[in-house]
């Protein structure tokens, strides 16, 4: 890879540690453009990017709701689903 490229491209690492700062708002708008540039090249890091997405659309659901301890165990369900049905693929 040139310089050139890896001025507009990271890793993969970097793009998942990019990830999450993105999902609580954190990364800036040059991050962003970098990550998105990414995820467009990048089928991994794109099916990474959408179960965290996921993940994080599950627990602002929880938070909303007063959680009773059957709101909660179904959340804990949910999540435990999420992860075990994208292991195998
Ligand atoms: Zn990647």
């Amino acid at each position: 890879m040139s310089k050139k490229n890896k001025f507009f491209f990271m890793d993969c690492s970097a793009a998942a540690i990019c990830c999450d700062k993105a999902q609580y708002q954190e990364a800036n708008f040059f991050e962003k453009i970098k990550l998105s540039f990414h995820l467009l090249l990048c089928k991994t890091c794109r099916k990474f990017s959408s179960r965290n997405r996921r993940l994080t659309d599950l627990m602002e659901d929880a938070k909303l709701k007063t959680c009773s301890e059957e709101q909660k165990k179904q959340w804990k369900e949910n999540i435990k689903k999420e992860y075990s049905g994208q292991r195998t693929s």
